[in-house]
């Protein structure tokens, strides 16, 4: 309390101490021994004035009271205002008229309705009545503007002659401020008991001073160990991304260092940490020691590294491995049965592994567990892939171990239920340990909560924001005012505010216990952050949930990266390539193989695993040594990856052919240990590869053949000139006869005659020549039979077609997918098919259809050339296929009669046959069936 006290107040108070006979001193004892004020904030009188006597006069005493910075107030016992100072006034921001004018029941509406109980049912007032000679009381009061602020008042009575209790004299003061630090410190307390990082104090030395719960969870050793030994010796911190000197530079600028470490744990552990370090204080500035905030971040760590460094198989191999698989029928009656395990679960679990065919059981799930187990499993059955996390005891003992397990049901069409399902399990118990130990841990140092790297908000019942730290704001990119007061359910993700809800009503019905629950939040940059939060509802003193505190961690890579591996493993489970890995044994048994094999080639895993299906024998024998060459040769010379194509077994029989990918498995001394690798079906890609070669073959051969047809071609037209020559003798000569026949001049007409029977002996030579010529091109050539892809050979024809004479045509091929490589002379029914689809384009009006169809029938191979032309007369048919037969409407295309023939002998020469269907007008089939010889 601060006193004013002027010259002309010290004039006063001598002259009632004259008055009264007393110096100043005795004057003020006995005026202030009755005020509600403590002796030490007695005016101290300057020295100068200590002998000097004064009187203390009313005057004075309001002198004091106006002056006062202390709200000062005098009430009637009902609590009306009697009496206020300006202080008083100016505290509340009415005047003291307004004030004295207010009554009874108008005051109390003045004080909080929470704290309205609390001010009267103890009401000082009530108190001082019952005989306390003093209250002190705490209470928000609504001011005049309609804000609230925190009053604390001392009150004592003032006795009338009777004893009575004439009046109340108060003195109130403002300590909002105070409330505030109040509730800071309780807040933060209650923030500290939520953190879940390692929390290490050092002294200006770096040497450790404090070291709590988490920090012994993540690096193993007690506090008691650690205590004066040097931090980063003890951890053997390297800095991950800044160099030390750079941290430290950091540290020293900005006070403030955040950033990676890599550290060694009490066991020789290396982990990743996520580090944030700030120097403490002293009040005068100085720096007296560190805190550095560790979160262990190894897990995100590896994550991020496996997803860099290794393909995406091999991380997927690691995961099946280091995990245990299992395999469990479901049978009709809904009974479980074990049918096979792999992996660690011996290991895991403690169990021996159950021979197949034993009943699956929950016997070994924790109690607390089993309920949710046995939903998960249910939804399984009901062909529901699941992931579920709980505790099982370990074999013989009390220990809890933490799994983590994925299931995928099988479902049977045929039988319209789920009839298996593979479970692939994890083993999370140091994870959930440190989860579990992280939650509760202890926290005692005050300066974290500027270097908290956790988000922590608090909103109100109505769910809008009350508080947002500064690393929650700067996450999200929004500023603190605009945020206070607006609903923090709009900041979530839609599909994700029921779970936030939900989470809302668990903390109402069970406040103090946290809730975790993982929501996602646009941020400003049409981003999504992916925050794991923990919820708890905090109390007030009545024990109602007022507020609901949330602290969270951003977990955006960790989803990122989860989900990344979730979808790998789904396209591996759900793909083409199938997982084996080999033992290096005769016969190469199968030690893994993924369940896609059944979908892929038939087998049941268990065929392998459990039955002694060995993989040489699901391998075409032709090619057998090939690959275990291969593989003896790659690993002595030290190759790590092989891939080799090869025939696989189905088991329906039929062979497929493969891509295997394999890595060899090497210890530390580089010995082979196994192979592992996938093995992918390539079958339709490897046809379609030799479709493409033997069409490249058939072009080659086909382009001599046409050199040896432009041969023939010339020959004829040189024969037909070499005929046109003694034609025109014979008609001239013809001429002549024609003219001397009336002179009867016999001589000269035998001569005629003779010349004429000379000409048609040359040209019925010649003829025959052509005919001989013709034979010998095709019928006294050897046939050549070779191994063709037929439906190849007709693809060819057809595009050569397409780009010249069938350009205005539309020309089909329809093939039997059964026939690929048959034994054909390629040359000759390339011939077949040239002159048949050439005809059925001349033939045809400009856009019709021609179709080529290549069909099995029985043992033959069959192709029909059908077109929509001008068809063939019934009178004709019998003769298109002689040489030279022209049928007459048609003499006006081009042609020479020849190509039926030829199209005949090739076919004959095949042992097969050639018929022809026609309607004039609608169009014409030509149909040839040719042996079908598919040997080798
Ligand atoms: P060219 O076509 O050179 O006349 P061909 O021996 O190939 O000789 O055919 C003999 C005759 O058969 C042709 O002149 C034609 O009248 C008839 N012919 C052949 N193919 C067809 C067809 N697809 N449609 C109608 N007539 C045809």
């Amino acid at each position: 309390m601060v006193w004013n006290i002027s010259s002309k107040m010290l004039e006063r108070l001598r002259q009632r101490a004259q008055q009264e006979s007393c110096t100043i001193d005795e004057l003020l004892d006995r005026l202030l021994a009755d005020q509600p004020m403590p002796a030490a904030s007695r005016p101290t009188l300057p020295p100068l004035f200590q002998n000097h006597d004064f009187v203390w006069t009313d005057d004075l005493y309001q002198f004091i009271t106006e002056n006062s910075s202390e709200a000062i107030s005098v009430h009637a016992p009902d609590g009306r205002f009697l009496y206020i100072n300006p202080a008083q006034a100016h505290l509340t921001g009415y005047s003291a008229e307004e004030l004295i004018a207010f009554k009874p029941e108008e005051l109390a509406a003045l004080v909080h309705p929470d704290d309205l109980v609390h001010t009267q049912q103890t009401t000082h007032y009530g108190r001082l009545l019952a005989g306390e000679t003093s209250t002190h009381l705490q209470y928000r009061m609504q001011l005049k503007d309609g804000s609230y602020i925190w009053i604390e008042t001392a009150s004592r009575p003032v006795f009338g002659p009777a004893g009575e209790i004439t009046h109340i004299i108060a003195t109130s003061r403002d300590i909002t401020a105070r409330k505030q630090a109040e509730d800071f410190r309780r807040y933060q307390a209650q923030l500290l008991q939520q953190v879940s990082d390692a929390i290490i104090a050092t002294d200006s030395a770096l040497k450790i001073t404090s070291w709590n719960a988490a920090a012994q969870t993540i690096y193993g050793w007690t506090e008691d160990e650690v205590i004066g030994l040097p931090l980063d010796e003890l951890l053997q911190t390297e800095w991950v991304e800044d160099l030390r000197e750079q941290a430290l530079d950091s540290l020293i600028r900005t006070g403030i260092w955040q950033g990676e470490l890599r550290q060694k744990t009490r066991s020789g552990h290396t982990i990743y940490v996520l580090a944030s370090v700030s120097w403490l204080r002293s009040d005068s500035g100085e720096i007296i020691g560190g805190v550095t905030v560790n979160r262990d971040i190894t897990a995100r760590k590896q994550a991020e590294e496996a997803l860099q460094q290794s393909e995406a198989r091999y991380k997927l191999l690691t995961e099946i491995m280091s995990d245990y698989a299992l395999s469990v029928a479901v049978k009709p009656d809904g009974s479980l049965i074990t049918e096979w395990v792999i992996g660690a679960f011996t290991e895991i679990t403690g169990y021996p592994v159950s021979p197949p065919g034993a009943p699956a059981s929950l016997a070994t799930v924790h109690h607390d567990d089993y309920p949710r187990v046995h939903d998960d499993l249910m939804r399984t059955i009901n062909n529901e892939p699941n992931v579920s996390e709980y505790r099982i005891f370990k074999y013989n003992s009390t220990e809890i171990v933490w799994l983590s397990v994925t299931r995928w049901p099988i479902w049977d069409d045929h039988e319209k239920r789920v009839v298996r399902f593979y479970s692939v399990a994890k083993d999370v118990t140091v994870r959930k340990q440190a989860e579990e130990a992280l939650r509760y841990s202890e926290a005692r140092l005050k300066s974290l909560l500027d270097s908290q790297t956790a988000f922590v908000i608090r909103t109100d019942m109505e769910g809008r924001f009350t508080y947002c730290n500064q690393p929650f704001l700067q996450k999200y990119g929004w500023f603190h005012n605009d945020l206070i007061g607006t609903s923090s359910l709009d900041t979530i993700l839609e599909e994700d505010r029921d779970e936030a809800l939900q989470a809302v009503e668990i903390c109402i019905a069970q406040p103090g216990v946290p809730v975790q629950v993982v929501l996602r939040k646009p941020t400003y940059n049409h981003g999504i952050l992916s925050t794991l939060w923990e919820f708890v509802g905090i109390q007030d003193h009545t024990g109602a949930v007022t507020e609901i505190q949330c602290v969270g961690f951003d977990i955006s890579e960790r989803i990122a990266a989860e989900q990344t591996l979730r979808d790998e493993r789904q396209m591996f489970i759900a793909g083409p390539c199938v997982v084996f890995k080999w033992r290096i044994e005769p016969g190469w048994p199968v030690i893994y193989v993924s369940p896609n094999v059944t979908e892929q080639f038939g087998y049941l895993p268990s065929e392998f695993i459990e039955h002694g299906l060995l993989f040489d024998h699901i391998v075409h024998p032709d090619d057998l040594s090939r690959i275990n060459t291969r593989i003896f040769e790659e690993s002595a010379i030290g190759a790590v990856h092989i891939e080799q194509e090869y025939r696989l077994r189905h088991k329906n029989g039929e062979y497929r052919w493969v891509l295997e990918s394999t890595t060899i498995l090497r210890d530390s001394h580089g010995v082979v240990k196994s192979y592992q690798g996938y093995i992918q079906d390539i079958t339709v890609q490897r046809n379609a590869r030799e479709m493409a070669q033997e069409q490249l073959r058939l072009r080659i051969s086909l382009e001599q053949e046409k050199d040896i047809n432009n041969t023939i071609r010339l020959l004829i037209s040189n024969w037909v000139h070499d005929l046109k020559t003694p034609l025109s003798v014979i008609g001239i000569a013809r001429d002549v006869l024609a003219r001397t026949l009336d002179q009867t001049d016999q001589g000269r007409s035998r001569e005629k005659l003779e010349t004429i029977r000379n000409q048609i002996q040359i040209l019925d030579k010649l003829l025959n020549d052509l005919d001989t010529m013709s034979k010998l091109s095709f019928e006294h050539r050897e046939l050549r039979l070779s191994r063709v892809n037929l439906a190849a050979l007709c693809q060819i024809t057809l595009q050569d077609m397409r780009e010249t004479v069938g350009i205005h045509h539309r020309l089909v091929f329809v093939s039997d997918q059964q026939i690929s490589f048959v034994e054909i002379n390629e040359v000759l029914v390339n011939r077949i098919l040239f002159n048949l689809l050439s005809n059925a384009v001349k033939y045809s009006p400009v856009g019709g259809e021609i179709r080529l169809e290549l069909l099995r029938q029985g043992e033959c191979i069959v192709l029909r050339v059908s077109d929509q032309g001008v068809g063939i007369s019934e009178v004709d048919l019998p003769n298109i296929f002689k040489p030279f037969y022209r049928v007459n409407n048609t003499r006006s295309i081009d042609g020479s009669g020849l190509g039926l023939s030829i199209v005949q002998d090739c076919v004959q020469l095949h042992n097969g046959k050639i018929s022809v269907e026609s309607v004039v007008g609608m169009g014409t089939i030509f149909i040839v069936k040719l042996p079908l010889i598919t040997s080798s």
